[in-house]
Order: structure tokens, then sequence, then C-alpha cells
């Protein structure tokens, strides 16, 4: 990166110290990963200069055979990962997906359903300050107060009663398995389109470890850097009969040109995912997931939803007397990254909340198994016991120094 170094060394040093950050901290925060060296390249190339509004063979500028060529790439490998009948590769992130999606099935102030954002759910399913739950009349739907998981016939019944338009399904912060069939069998109850947000388990399901909503949702959307493990973009996918109004509600609908330059990353990552290993990677996801929820069980923590089969857990931390926030700052001193997050009917405010979020997609990308996921869940253990003492943050702090040398991530980036 010399160029960068000698045009902006400011920016140059904030880039070098992030691969150091990204190296040295035990990275746990559920919604993130580490994306390979092509995909970076490919992010980091000159389709980032060309416009190319429309879509391959229809574009409204010159001087797309190039751009074209990626995102005919990207179409196809989506279709093929997700074994989906068509795919929109140029939505810009998560929340722009989403608002493509209910543009195209419903009109402003029809209702639909989202899941609470305290019980799991993302802010772009509806929730009250989100332009998605101002444009529209989103109801939110809660998990059990007993089981902490979707009630299914709880759901129909509120189904019946408020008669959505659509229902979201998905999450940002739910452990257990989502049942596609049964969410399709409420849509079909009350004539409402299913669209499934599988932004956090896409990686999961393309590798076969958590179910698919393709067989039953009208559109599925998801980001791409997640467990995916793609760059940081999403995509949309949905059955053919639906491929005109989805395409129209991204492009002109929603947005102007696409990022070429990120589309190409698209088409690396979904190579990447349609390999062997990657299948292998996301079984060790899950793997590792589970030892986190052994240990954590039998050091004595509470799991929301009685633990997890996907990639995250959610650990209710005040049931042992501190907020999320004190836990999320103590770890971050322990150079342990995690996220604190509201558990379902929390009495705290998002920004203290009760719970903790932890994922293993990152360290999992780091080559970490089991064994060390047991051994952070003891540290993570150490530090939240003794919140207070700078003697076992100092302690902590040094044995994540050795778990992470032994593991390094970005050498070339960091020069060493
Ligand atoms: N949907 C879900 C379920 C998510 O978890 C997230 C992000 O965390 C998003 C959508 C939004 O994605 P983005 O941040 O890329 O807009």
């Amino acid at each position: 990166m010399e160029e960068l170094c000698r045009t902006a060394p400011e920016v140059y040093r904030a880039i070098i110290d992030e691969a150091e950050r990204e190296h040295s901290n035990l990275e746990l925060i559920a919604s993130e990963n580490f994306v390979s060296p092509a995909v970076l390249q490919a992010m980091g190339s000159v389709m980032t200069n060309k416009y190319a509004e429309g879509y391959p063979g229809r574009r409204y500028y010159g001087g797309c055979k190039c751009v074209d060529v990626v995102e005919e790439l990207a179409i196809e490998r989506a279709k093929e990962l997700f074994k989906a009948e068509h795919a929109n590769v140029q939505p810009l992130s998560g929340v722009p997906a989403n608002l493509a999606v209910y543009d195209a099935f419903l009109e402003p102030g029809d209702t639909f359903f989202g899941l609470s954002l305290s019980h799991g759910g993302h802010l772009s399913h509806g929730y009250k300050v989100s332009f998605t739950g101002k444009v529209w009349n989103s109801i939110q739907y809660t998990v059990d107060p007993e089981t902490e998981q979707i009630n299914y016939n709880e759901l129909l019944k509120l189904a019946k009663e408020k008669k959505p338009k659509l229902i979201m399904a998905g999450a940002s912060a739910y452990p257990r398995t989502l049942y596609w069939d049964k969410f399709k069998e409420i849509c079909d109850e009350v004539g409402a389109y299913l669209v499934a947000d599988i932004a956090h388990i896409a990686g999961l399901i393309v590798a076969g470890e958590h179910p698919s909503p393709i067989p039953y949702a009208d559109a599925v959307t998801t980001t791409t850097h997640k467990t995916l493990r793609g760059p940081r973009s999403a995509i949309i996918l949905c059955k053919e009969k639906w491929a005109k109004q989805i395409d129209r509600a991204v492009f002109p609908g929603l947005q102007g040109g696409p990022h070429m330059h990120i589309i190409a990353a698209k088409a690396v990552a979904f190579k990447e995912a349609l390999s062997d290993d990657f299948k292998k990677y996301q079984h060790q996801v899950i793997l590792n997931a589970k030892a986190f929820e052994e240990e954590f069980k039998k050091l004595g923590w509470r799991l929301v939803a009685g633990g997890t089969d996907t990639h995250l857990l959610l650990i209710d931390v005040k049931s042992k007397g501190i907020t999320g926030k004190q836990a999320e700052e103590a770890l971050d001193k322990a150079n342990i990254t995690v996220n604190k997050n509201t558990i379902p009917y929390d009495k705290e405010k998002p920004f203290i909340a009760s719970g903790i979020r932890i994922g293993t997609p990152a360290l999992t990308t780091r080559g970490m198994k089991e064994e060390e996921m047991k051994k952070i869940a003891r540290l993570i253990d150490k530090v939240l016991t003794k919140i207070d003492d700078d003697r076992i943050v100092q302690e902590v702090k040094g044995e994540v120094k050795e778990l992470t040398e032994e593991f390094p991530l970005y050498s070339s980036i960091r020069g060493k």
C-alpha cells in the first residue's frame, strides 16, 4: 500500500492499526467476519470508477462490458448457492435490500409484521424510529416469555387478528432455528407475502447447517458480510414471478449506480462459498457455538432460549448482577470484543441492555476450534465475575495475546 501511505499517511496508519486491532483482539461480534485477500482485492479495484445504472445487457451507460461480466457471475453464483430462481446483487446493504422488498410488495401505510428489536429482530423490520416503521404500519411480534422462542400458534392468532399484507421473518439476535414452513403456513392462512431476512444465517444456510427459506418465501434478503464472509453489502433472491417487481424496486426505485467493485467482490465471495472448504467452515462455526454453550452453562451462565442452534448465543449477564454495557466495557479492556444486547422482555434500555451477544464466525475463520472456544468462555467468565479487578483484566489480556499470536490474521497487511 505504498501509494496510499504516500498520499494519505494518516488514513494508511488508521488502516494498518485496524488490521493490527483485528489481529490482536478476540472478535466475538456475531455479525462480523474476516474476508479473504481475494475479496479485499476485488473491493479495492478499478471497478469503483464505473457507472452502470441498469442491469447487465440493459445499461444506461456505455463501457459496461467488463462490469457486466462480474455482475452476471455474481447473479449466477448467488442463484447456484441458494438454489434461487432470481437474484438481484445490487442492493448496497441489508437495510436498502429490505426497503426495496417492502417497496416491491407494499403500498405506504400497509400493515406488515416484523420481530421486535428487543426480541431479536432488526431495526429495518419495522422498529418505530426506522424509516420502515414510519412509512408502513408495522406490527412487532415477540417471542414466548417462557421459551424465549417464536410461538408460531400465537403468531397465527395475531396474524388472523391484524391481517398483515407481509410477514418479515428473520433476526439479528435469535439463537434458535427459524421454521420457514411454519411462517409460510401462517402467511397462507392470511394471504400475506413471506419475506425472509437471512442476513445472519446465510452462510449456515448455503452449507446446509440451517433450513433454507428459498422454497417457502416470496423473497429473501441477506447481507453478504456476516456468516457469508463477503464484502459489506446485500442481495435479494426471489421467485421468478417477482423478479421484475424486485429489480424495479432496487433500480430505479431506490438506488442509482450499483457499486461494481463490491459486486465484483460478491462474485469472488460466492465462488468461495461454493467450495467444500466453506461447508467445513460453517460446520465448525456451529461446533464452536455449541462448545461455547456447553462451557458457559457449566460456568453457571443463563443463556437466552436455553442455548443455540446457530452461530450466536445471548448471555443474560443481568442474572449475575451486571449490565450488558458493563460486560462489554470490561471485556473490551481485556481485548475481547462483544456487543451488549437486549434480551427478550428486557427492563434495561438498549444502550444499557441485560445481555451480551457472542458469535463464532470470525474466530472460526481464524482457525479456532472447540478447545479455544472453551478457553475463551473461561476467560470471559473470569473477567465478568470480578468485573472491577484490573489485575484479572491484565492477566486475561496476556492470555488473549497468546491465543491471537497462535492464530494470526492479515499478516501481509500488518507486515508481520
Ligand atoms: N437484517 C438483519 C437481520 C441484520 O442483522 C442486519 C445487520 O445487522 C441488517 C438487516 C442490516 O444490514 P446493514 O447494516 O448492512 O444495512
